[in-house]
């Protein structure tokens, strides 16, 4: 068989077990979305955890799969090596085939060796197998593994080992699912030793050389680990395997880098051609091409998935890897953003397996050179600063970057701690990591000090839990103190408990009282998740009678402390007394409002990511009656027609008229049916489900606790006021639904129309008139300039005459009209040309007040004139001042009176400056 490409390769892989009954699964996004504990999927069971734990089950019991998995720690220096060897990435793909309660170790171990041996044609007697024997002695021996090493496969009986817990039992975590696992190794073959002069190296399978290679992990997880550390038999056995792609395919390939497979040879190749490079120029920058090669691959695999540079978290990694190849870029020749034509190749070569690249071409593209160009940008200031650092330190025999000095070059120039660290120690020195993560953490402290503590000083929460602890003393609130679904109703009859004025409790106030009420339930919506409290009124009306005893408008219901709400508002009529029975009633229409833009808000939200892509994520949301504010995820403006089709979809959405459904579900339920939790949100078990679309077919679900239409026609109509930046990689649409959508439209048209009026055309012929004038008007500004040049020139040709000499110099100082101060300017050279040598003053007065120039020829200048202090002595005339070059100065004055006057007086100024 010929050498397989990686491509080959995988698909062998799929297709193997797919024939063997698994069902092929696609890599899960490289970032988890139902795993907080975990910043990237690192391997293949990330997707399958919740099976193992008996938590979830999946419609098939085989699967076989290619990971994504992204391995990059911040604490960890892993990334340093990333580049340094041959061996270390950050993106990689691990493949995988899985039981859950089906086959077990027979068929796992037998069909390994088929397809190693078989399939891709691996020599036997190159492979060995090791199996798990507890070297405390408390754990059975593997020897069913063992046996089918034996009985199911032809390998050499000499070349199973035994080892120990740490190579050969794996543990999901301290608790829960565990079990033995069997490795199969790849011996590169004896030459391949580089510890062969070590007296103490014993060359075999686990003797760190890298003569052997791990290939292939098969776990069998058999048992359930209690808190004691007691092994428990697990009812259902499972298998979960892995095998490094990139290495499988470098032995494959016979090469003995993997850097050398046709995986990241394209992306080498590529960087080689753009920088004219031979093969000896890239064997001698080998770390730069290895970094730019691993780097594109997961800069590009990241942006797909949705991550965005930043500064937390994730999008701190991404950022960080991509300004470490830009950096390593420019240390090969680079003097442009280069890394887009990187992620170009990644995306030609991994796309046919990865359709998620294809589908955002664009948006990776763009996304890259974006952040590469911010970089680029202070990349210089950050590493000259860095340079002045490090030249300092060698001076002073140091060895070791401060740690602070460290975190100011990021603080200060951006320039990522990696990056620091590379260049010091490509001078030899060592950067005090600790030292910097404490800088760091003593920044967030500050950051979190200079938040605006809220107000709310503890004198007033002490009294808001005083009475909180009394009304539930007396059995006076509902079943939670807001014990009440918001949702479903507007009005509601009930009991004033408590009534508060000046955050005192009273029996009762009386009108124009700013007072605080509290309700066993309530119908009033509380400030949360964006959507603005409600306002409405509460009452107490006599039996059987329309007037109210007494009413409070009530402004805003707020929660100061949990269990507690209360309704802020002034008495408008009566006496209010605690104990009163009262009906609370929402303003409705205001209500219908908010519940408009909260539904459109959700239907914007899904028809981003639709138009725009997965990696719109919600970073914001404002819901209040008058508009919608929405701040999202996306590296760039949106065009006209991404605007455009975004509200045209909204809009479908809204005259569809579909079922928008609130239901309570449990929180893992409705993760793993797909629905949009915010990130970084904390949610209870019990959540609450707002779903968009046909029953069955939702296009919209998010975890949501705000007040919702019945159907999505009730929006009316969806318009788009706004699109803005509001920070790196953030945008921000405001937007207005029902009545106020109505109005603009209404008041909008009415302009257009009246306009239309006034141009005497038709309204759909407006813009068209209005670029017309505009064209006119520009020609008629041109025409005019050009006859005021003309009446300058005229004038100026008159003016020739009144040139004087003085002292043997000819100056000529006249009075002009001139439109601006420019043109005056020009006059200057115009009579200086003329002159060839002299001195010119001109005066004009420019909207009402007197503006002088002067200008001296450059050989009268040698002789001591100047046209600065000519015009200062002008200026003090006119009640003024001014200053400029020898050559040529200004000034302006108050009184346009003395404008001849000071004109009169250049000839004996000139005289003086002549004569001293
Ligand atoms: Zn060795
Ligand atoms: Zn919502």
């Amino acid at each position: 068989m010929g050498e397989l490409t990686s491509a080959e390769v995988r698909q062998s892989f799929l297709d193997f077990f797919a024939s063997r009954d698994h069902t092929v699964v696609p890599s899960a996004s490289l970032v988890p979305h139902d795993d907080p504990t975990l910043l990237f999927s690192n391997a293949g069971m990330n997707q399958f955890k919740d099976v193992f734990l008996g938590l979830g089950s999946r419609p098939y019991t085989r699967a076989v799969d290619t990971q994504k998995c992204m391995r990059v720690s911040g604490k960890h220096n892993d990334l340093e090596d990333v580049g340094r060897d041959s061996t270390h990435h950050t993106f990689f793909e691990m493949l995988g085939n899985w039981s859950f309660g089906d086959y077990y170790k027979k068929e796992a171990i037998a069909w390994s060796w088929e397809l190693l041996t078989e399939v891709y044609g691996l020599s036997e007697e190159r492979l060995w197998a090791t199996v798990f024997r507890d070297e405390l002695g408390a754990l059975e021996t593997d020897e069913e593994a063992a046996g089918y090493w034996r009985s199911e496969t032809g390998i050499d009986p000499a070349h199973i080992l035994y080892f120990g817990r740490k190579d050969n039992f794996w543990e999901m975590a301290d608790t829960g699912p565990c079990g033995p696992c069997s490795e199969i190794s790849y011996d590169r073959g004896p030459e391949t030793c580089e510890c062969a002069g070590d007296p103490d190296h014993v060359c075999q399978v686990n003797g760190d050389c890298g003569r052997f290679v791990e290939l292939w992990n098969l776990v069998f997880i058999q048992y359930d680990k209690d808190a004691d550390g007691n092994l428990h038999p697990l009812p259902a056995k499972h298998v979960d395997t892995g095998m490094g792609f990139e290495r499988l395919v470098s032995i494959l390939q016979g090469v003995n880098s993997n850097y050398r497979t046709d995986l990241f040879m394209p992306i080498i190749r590529r960087v080689q051609e753009m920088m004219g490079h031979t093969d000896e120029d890239v064997e001698e920058n080998i770390t730069a091409y290895r970094v730019i090669a691993d780097h594109g691959r997961a800069i590009a695999f990241l942006i797909g998935d949705g991550v965005l540079p930043g500064n937390e978290g994730r999008n701190y990694v991404l950022r960080m890897i991509l300004r470490r190849a830009a950096r390593f870029g420019r240390q090969l020749g680079f003097d442009r953003p280069f890394l887009a034509e990187v992620a170009q190749v990644v995306i030609e070569t991994m796309g046919p397996q990865f359709p998620e690249l294809e589908a955002r071409r664009q948006f990776i593209l763009s996304t890259v050179t974006q952040e590469e160009e911010r970089f680029l940008h202070t990349l210089d200031l950050g590493l000259s600063r860095l340079d002045e650092v490090l030249t300092e330190y060698e001076a002073e025999s140091r060895e070791v970057v401060p740690g602070d000095a460290a975190f100011r070059l990021y603080d200060t120039f951006g320039l990522p701690l990696e990056i620091t660290r590379d260049v010091a120690q490509e001078r030899g020195l060592n950067v005090d990591e600790d030292g910097y993560q404490a800088a760091l953490e003593e920044q967030r402290e500050r950051a979190r000090g200079a938040e605006p503590s809220q107000a709310r000083d503890e004198e007033t929460l002490r009294r808001y839990m005083e009475i909180l602890a009394r009304l539930q003393e007396r059995d006076l609130l509902g079943a939670d103190g807001v014990g009440h679904d918001p949702y479903s109703v507007t009005e509601l009859e009930t009991t004033v408990v408590a009534l508060l004025r000046d955050g005192e409790l009273v029996k009762s106030a009386t009108g124009g009282d700013q007072v605080e009420v509290v309700l066993p339930v309530t119908c009033f919506y509380v400030e949360s998740g964006g959507q603005v409290s409600d306002t409405g009124f509460i009452a107490a009306y006599p039996p059987g009678e329309d007037e109210p005893i007494w009413e409070i408008e009530v402004q805003e219901a707020r929660q100061p402390i949990p269990g507690l709400i209360v309704h802020v508002g002034v008495v408008k009529q009566g006496r209010a007394r605690t104990g009163d029975a009262v009906w609370a009633v929402v303003n409705y229409e205001r209500r219908m409002d908010i519940a408009r833009n909260h539904t459109a808000t959700h239907l914007l939200h899904s028809e981003l990511r639709y138009v725009l892509g997965e990696h719109v994520q919600q970073a914001g949301s404002l819901v209040t009656p008058g508009r919608l504010r929405f701040d999202f995820t996306h590296p760039a403006m949106l065009t006209e027609d991404e605007l455009a089709l975004v509200t045209r979809s909204v809009n479908d959405a809204v005259l569809a008229n579909y079922p928008v459904q609130v239901v309570q579900e449990r929180y893992r339920q409705a993760v793993s049916e797909g629905v949009i939790a915010l990130f970084g949100e904390k949610y209870g078990d019990d959540v609450r489900v707002v779903r968009v679309g046909l029953p069955g077919e939702p296009f919209s679900q998010e975890l949501c606790g705000g007040t919702h239409l019945d159907e999505t026609g009730e929006i009316g109509l969806f318009h788009i006021i706004s699109e803005e930046g509001v920070g790196a990689g953030l945008r921000r649409i405001e937007a207005v639904t029902g009545r106020v959508a109505v109005d603009l439209v209404e008041r909008q048209l009415s302009v257009l129309q009246r306009t239309a009026a006034y141009l005497n055309v038709a309204s759909d012929e407006v813009d068209r008139k209005a670029l017309s004038l505009l064209g006119e008007l520009q020609s008629a500004r041109k025409e005019i300039a050009g006859l005021q040049e003309k009446l300058a020139r005229r004038e100026f040709e008159a003016m020739l005459d009144h040139v004087q000499s003085v002292a043997g110099v000819s100056l000529l100082s006249a009075r002009v009209t001139a439109p601006s101060m420019d043109m005056l300017r020009e006059m200057t050279d115009w009579v200086r040309d003329r002159l060839g040598s002299g001195v010119v003053v001109l005066g004009t007065v420019l909207a009402g007040r007197p503006a002088l120039v002067a200008a001296v020829t450059p050989d009268l200048v040698e002789r001591g004139l100047d046209a600065g202090r000519l015009v200062r002595g002008l200026a003090d005339v006119v009640g003024g001042g001014g200053g400029g070059k020898p050559t040529l100065a200004q000034a302006g004055g108050r009184d346009p009176n003395r404008l001849d006057d000071a004109l009169r007086q250049a000839p004996r100024m000139l005289e003086d400056m002549m004569a001293s």
